[in-house]
């Protein structure tokens, strides 16, 4: 009963702050317009919204687009997204967007398990995208130890580690790998250390079992997956005691999976991936309404492991809808390959081109292995492998240690070039 209750509460707040919301969105120009003769009252006659749209917005009327709801005088926090798949999106917060927005991360803490005593780490250069200056500040705000990376070489980060007991680490799978790399090289003992905990993000591979296993037994500590969009804020945490499964944030969001439009895997009815869409509650100044995240997901409701429920998505961001990609007459997804690829024995990093011409495209795979292999050798086995798994040719390569760029951010590792 008390637990009825409890839920019974919770969809009440969650229908306020959902009408407040769309309150918000009807003093906006951009959304009082796509709202039309709709009644916005009625959420589910609201036509989902893709990036793409936004995007034209933007580019119309720069830098915000038509779509703050409040004078963009109390609009004080601006970030704005990598800009990987296009121009970047532009969102901006009050001061009051931004306070709930650190509330979100107190939620995605209490999920991680973070601990009273934890010590913080975040070893990266802060740009303009959100990525975790929210989760920086929150921490800050819950009185933790927090320590601001940027402008360091990996060793100075490796060193700053060990001398200021860190146990908290926030960064992206790449980076977190590139640093155990400099780690052996530097006979620095991540084993012993003391970080016990990894919150990686910005990029897939934290849910993959291949890269998760890896970085757990280089650091010796476990590793947990979150996302978030700039546009969106911070959006899940995997679950410590459910590998793989990343709670939602469904206090703060309106959470939806639609079915994906022109999705490759055929009968979506059947089909249990479909497209993330979300409505943040917590952003009131740049309203976003029914937002086509444009990330394909798992998602499952019910009693969670940890005794959580609401909606979780399995095995995290499992790819995005627009990076399908043509390879020989194949329809291939990127992080198919990629999944593929952290599997593989010895593999430390790679790069994927796909270059075009005549129509035609090729797969390039530059990959990195870990020293004293024989980079030739791994390349002809993987190469076929790959056969044999993706049923087309790539053109597999090796390349010399740190011969790929490294960066602390997101990597790009999948470039289209046409010549
Ligand atoms: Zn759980």
């Amino acid at each position: 009963m008390i637990l009825e209750d409890s839920v019974s509460d919770s969809r009440s707040l969650l229908n306020d702050r959902l009408h407040q919301l769309i309150e918000c969105a009807q003093k906006s120009p951009f959304w009082a317009t796509r709202f039309g003769n709709v009644n916005p009252s009625s959420f589910e006659n609201l036509e989902p919204i893709s990036k793409g749209e936004i995007l034209a917005d933007q580019a119309r009327y720069k830098p915000y687009g038509k779509i703050p709801s409040v004078d963009i005088r109390k609009l004080v926090r601006l970030h704005q997204s990598s800009g990987t798949s296009g121009n970047p999106l532009v969102w901006a917060d009050t001061a009051s967007d931004w306070s709930r927005l650190l509330d979100q991360w107190d939620h995605l803490f209490g999920i991680a398990g973070i601990l009273p005593a934890d010590r913080f780490f975040f070893p990266f250069s802060f740009g303009p995208f959100l990525g975790f200056w929210s989760a920086f500040e929150a921490a800050t705000r819950a009185g933790k130890f927090c320590l601001a990376g940027g402008g360091m070489s990996s060793v100075s980060r490796l060193r700053f580690i060990e001398e200021h007991q860190i146990s908290v680490l926030m960064t992206t799978p790449s980076y977190a790998s590139h640093l155990a790399i400099v780690a052996a090289d530097e006979k620095i003992d991540l084993v012993n250390g003391p970080v016990r905990l990894l919150i990686l993000a910005g990029e897939a591979g934290a849910s993959m079992a291949g890269v998760k296993s890896r970085l757990e037994s280089s650091w010796n500590a476990r590793v947990l997956d979150h996302h978030g969009m700039t546009e969106v804020g911070p959006v899940s945490m995997e679950c410590p005691e459910a590998p793989c499964e990343l709670h939602l944030l469904s206090d703060h969001y309106i959470i939806e999976a639609l079915p994906a439009v022109g999705d490759f895997y055929g009968d979506l009815s059947a089909n249990k991936v479909k497209e993330l869409v979300l409505t943040p509650l917590s952003r009131l100044g740049m309203p976003l309404v029914r937002y086509r995240t444009g990330d394909r997901v798992e998602l499952v409701e019910g009693r969670c492991k940890c005794g959580r429920t609401g909606p979780r998505l399995i095995g995290g961001v499992l790819g995005r809808l627009d990076d399908m990609l043509i390879i020989r007459g194949n329809n291939v997804y990127p992080m198919a390959i990629e999944d593929w690829l952290w599997l593989q024995p010895g593999l430390i990093d790679f790069q994927a081109k796909i270059v075009e011409s005549s129509g035609l495209s090729r797969l390039i795979l530059n990959l990195e292995f870990r020293r004293g292999l024989n980079g030739e050798k791994e390349a002809i086995v993987i190469s076929n492998k790959f056969f044999d798994r993706f049923l087309f040719r790539a053109e597999v390569k090796s390349v010399l240690p740190d011969e790929l760029p490294k960066t602390e951010h997101k990597s790009k590792r999948w470039i289209r070039h046409c010549p």
